[in-house]
């Protein structure tokens, strides 16, 4: 049954690891990587997910199954941290969320629905953006196309073309936008422009499907949910998917959501009924582990504050890394000035695939072909060489 298989093509990123571990140069530095690292190098583990595993594991809890939709103090501190606490939506009952694998999890259980919601809608992703966007929303039957978004000249966001897409889309069209630290390029929206979207959406009736995988990571948590302020004061009816990996350093234990904003306490229940059928033939019910630390420390006064302290830290280090860039380049003679305005783990450098190419080659250090760096990956002792090697490759 196998003898026509055909080879799948390899994930381009997780290739640029395999490339990079199999790398003995020991001034080797990964940029390729979609994760926070500290200034030594490490995946940190957070003092706050530490106390609360600590708790849990001298409490010894047996394992049973969870509930269709996950820990339901997991999926209340979720809404709270996504929507704000004192949100209305919440009061009025019209959010529901689901605990997920992820924030991967939570977009393709929100595709799988959306495709029995809406079947023959197109889904839109901006151009460019996550590439599991694409193949997610395709895998759940959808025909997706891109909206303008990336300028490559200001290496910020063509909110006017950005626009044109959008008021050009069918009615139900579904456009998945990123709520802040834009994967990969890094530029986001103004507030004032997000405030143009969420209008164009309500008069164009389309749907949108916000991802808010960096919470925390531009300017702090709430700034950095300003989008889903707009949407919830719109009356609109959307999704929104979120994920603790990064912001907890939770990457493996996969815990994200799944929210969906409805009319009515009334419709909520009906279309949670819909979403637990979704979820029920896929996994049955979410892992235990990682949405209960996280619920832990979003309910401990103590653990949050520590939490919310080493995000900040996480997004300090990655703006000083993004200044010193910036400054380190300048005095080699370059304007990188950019890298400082972008926001959150990424920024599309500019760098083409071939200047890529010399930096793997001749400095061993490694980035994806687009030029899409991480500057979490950045630290004090890497820096030097990455912005030397920059400056090499710059060179005609
Ligand atoms: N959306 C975007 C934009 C992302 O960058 C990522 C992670 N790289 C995800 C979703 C998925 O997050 P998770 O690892 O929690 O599945």
């Amino acid at each position: 049954i196998f003898a026509a298989v055909e080879m799948a093509p390899r994930d381009p990123i997780l290739g640029i690891t395999e490339a990079f571990n199999a790398d003995s140069r020991t001034h080797k530095v990964n940029l390729g990587v979609g994760v926070y690292y500290d200034d030594n190098g490490k995946l940190p583990l957070l003092a706050a997910v530490k106390a609360a595993e600590k708790a849990r594991l001298d409490a010894m809890p047996a394992r049973g199954y969870q509930p269709i939709e996950g820990l339901a103090a997991y999926n209340q501190a979720v809404q709270n941290l996504v929507f704000g606490k004192d949100s209305p939506l919440l009061a009025n009952g019209q959010v529901i969320t689901i605990e997920a694998l992820g924030g991967t999890g939570a977009l393709k259980i929100g595709a799988d629905y959306l495709k029995r919601l809406v079947p023959g809608a197109k889904v839109y992703i901006s151009d460019p953006s996550w590439e599991n966007h694409r193949a997610l929303f395709e895998s759940a039957g959808f025909e997706v196309g891109t909206y303008a978004y990336y300028d490559a000249a200001t290496r910020g966001v063509n909110f006017a073309a950005m626009k044109a897409s959008l008021n050009a889309m069918a009615p139900n069209a579904v456009v998945v936008l990123h709520a802040c630290c834009h994967n990969p390029t890094g530029a986001d929206l103004t507030d004032a422009q997000w405030q143009e979207v969420v209008q164009i959406i309500k008069a164009k009736n389309l749907i949108a499907f916000i991802d808010m995988a960096y919470q925390g990571f531009a300017e702090g948590i709430d700034a950095d949910a300003v989008a889903l302020k707009l949407f919830a004061a719109s009356g609109l009816q959307y999704f929104v998917s979120s994920s603790f990996s990064k912001s907890f350093s939770l990457y493996g234990e996969r815990v994200g959501a799944l929210s969906i904003v409805t009319a009515s306490k009334e419709e909520s229940a009906r279309v949670l009924s819909q979403v637990k059928r979704v979820v029920r033939t896929n996994y049955s019910n979410p892992p235990t582990h990682g949405g209960a630390i996280v619920a832990a420390v979003l309910s401990s006064p103590e653990l949050r504050q520590q939490w919310e302290d080493e995000l900040a830290g996480m997004r300090e280090r990655i703006r000083a890394m993004r200044i010193a860039l910036v400054e380190k380049l300048k005095a080699h003679g370059h304007d990188f000035a950019f890298v400082a305005q972008q926001r959150g783990m990424f920024s599309y450098t500019g760098l083409t695939a071939q200047q890529v190419e010399r930096l793997k080659d001749e400095f061993g250090i490694y980035a994806v072909s687009t030029g899409r760096i991480c500057l979490a990956a950045l630290n004090t002792r890497n820096i030097d060489h990455v912005a030397d090697a920059i400056a090499q490759v710059l060179k005609a």
